[in-house]
């Protein structure tokens, strides 16, 4: 094993840490609403979701933690009777056919480090907090982050609760139903932890690919999201190609410009066409009106810009010389997140005790963390995906990086508590 060093670092410190029981644990409740040959099958609020949180919430009391539920239907348990609070935590929600670890990770291994604190009667000066956000990935209600937005302040009581899922139940009603339905006065914005600390899959290949052992974002990218429509005129399949107007024509080129232009900022730029509407979408039909959005994502917002008047002069200039009309609007725009640069750097001298290879990030994805650092000092601790794969049954990390992010958490707890 390549963290015994670690364990004995922190075991001279009288933590009495055990990764074995850590991942017998992880292997156990991460397996609640596996489906073999289909992957996770535990949207929010579910059955399979209220199981696992009903097991969470069992052994947080065994441990003495007091349990709390917030109006989001949050849980939030704490150790310790006084000061600030430094907490920990992730989602047990996960998108259809995902996989075991994204979220799961951060709740259980959560679980472990109030374990091993509470067993090891180290005294902190900090109440210790575990918190299992509701509803984070946005499969069963739009958008995602719902449970964080909430008890954050981010989002009203009034537009969550009235998001409604598919087969047409309301955010609220599930909460009641379940059990899940807590008091205003639990939520985070009124009480908010000093730090916050979200230990994470990576889900991108960076770590793995180039071999590190803890990946540390510096925050989560912004993400714009543009619609972009061309119209030309709808005609039959025999027309000559000279003679059309074709709207997807446009979508094409456009796209392929698009993508030789963020191959050459991969780095720092990721840009995706999610959802196109042809038509009329029909075999024999040139296409009269193409409608798609483009998703750009980067940590640096003048990139963002850029990338968006580059996607709009070529659309004008596509349409100019193809005869098509070109329009375009914003659809929406999260700002990026920078995490708290005292955390950061703490994440940082954590991994170099332990002589564990560490690569200063950004996150691409979205997470609970990013509402926590409207209101807390925050920061994310990431373990490799192999093959990068995330939100799918083939989502995987071994057990010894599983193993070194939880020693991770740990010893950051330590630094923060003691800072
Ligand atoms: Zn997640």
């Amino acid at each position: 094993m390549c963290y015994e060093g670690a364990l004995e670092k922190l075991r001279a410190r009288g933590l009495k840490v055990n990764p074995e029981r850590f991942l017998a644990e992880f292997d156990r409740m991460s397996r609640i609403g596996w489906v073999e040959g289909y992957g996770m099958n535990r949207l929010a609020l579910s059955e399979n979701h209220v199981a696992i949180r009903m097991d969470l919430m069992e052994q947080l009391k065994a441990l003495g933690a007091k349990v709390k539920v917030d109006e989001a239907g949050n849980i939030i348990a704490e150790l310790g009777e006084q000061g600030e609070a430094i907490a920990v935590g992730s989602h047990l929600d996960s998108v259809p056919g995902g996989g075991r670890f994204d979220g799961a990770y951060g709740v259980i291994a959560g679980l472990e480090v109030l374990r091993t604190i509470k067993e090891s009667n180290v005294r902190l000066r900090h109440r210790l907090v575990l918190i299992d956000f509701n509803n984070e990935e946005g499969s069963r209600w739009s958008p995602p982050l719902l449970g964080s937005g909430l008890s954050c302040g981010v989002y009203t009581r009034d537009f969550v609760y009235s998001r409604v899922d598919r087969n047409g139940v309301r955010f609220e009603d599930a909460l009641r139903n379940t059990g899940f339905m807590g008091s205003p006065e639990n939520n985070i914005s009124c009480n908010p932890p000093r730090f916050y600390v979200e230990l994470h899959i990576e889900q991108g290949p960076e770590l793995y690919s180039k071999g590190y052992d803890i990946g540390i974002p510096q925050g989560i990218v912004g993400i714009r999201v543009v619609e972009l429509a061309f119209r030309g005129s709808q005609d039959h399949a025999s027309s000559p190609l000279w003679a059309r107007r074709d709207a997807l024509t446009g979508l094409v080129i456009v796209k392929n410009k698009l993508e030789e232009y963020a191959l050459e900022r991969v780095d720092k730029l990721r840009v995706t066409i999610g959802r196109v509407n042809v038509e009329p979408n029909v075999a024999n039909v040139v296409p009269g009106e193409v409608r798609f959005t483009v998703d750009i994502r980067s940590y640096d917002p003048n990139i963002i810009d850029e990338t968006v008047k580059y996607i709009v002069e070529n659309g004008e200039d596509v349409a100019r010389r193809r005869g098509l009309d070109f329009e375009h609007r914003d659809l929406w725009y999260i700002e990026r997140t920078l995490f708290d640069t005292q955390v950061v750097k703490t994440i940082e001298e954590a991994c170099e005790e332990f002589e564990f290879k560490c690569l200063k990030t950004w996150s691409w994805a979205g997470h609970d963390a990013q509402n926590m650092a409207r209101v807390s000092r925050t920061g994310m601790i990431f373990i490799p995906s192999v093959n990068g794969r995330s939100h799918s049954k083939d989502e995987y990390s071994g057990d010894e990086d599983l193993v070194k992010g939880l020693l991770t958490l740990l010893n950051v707890i330590l630094a923060l508590d003691s800072s």
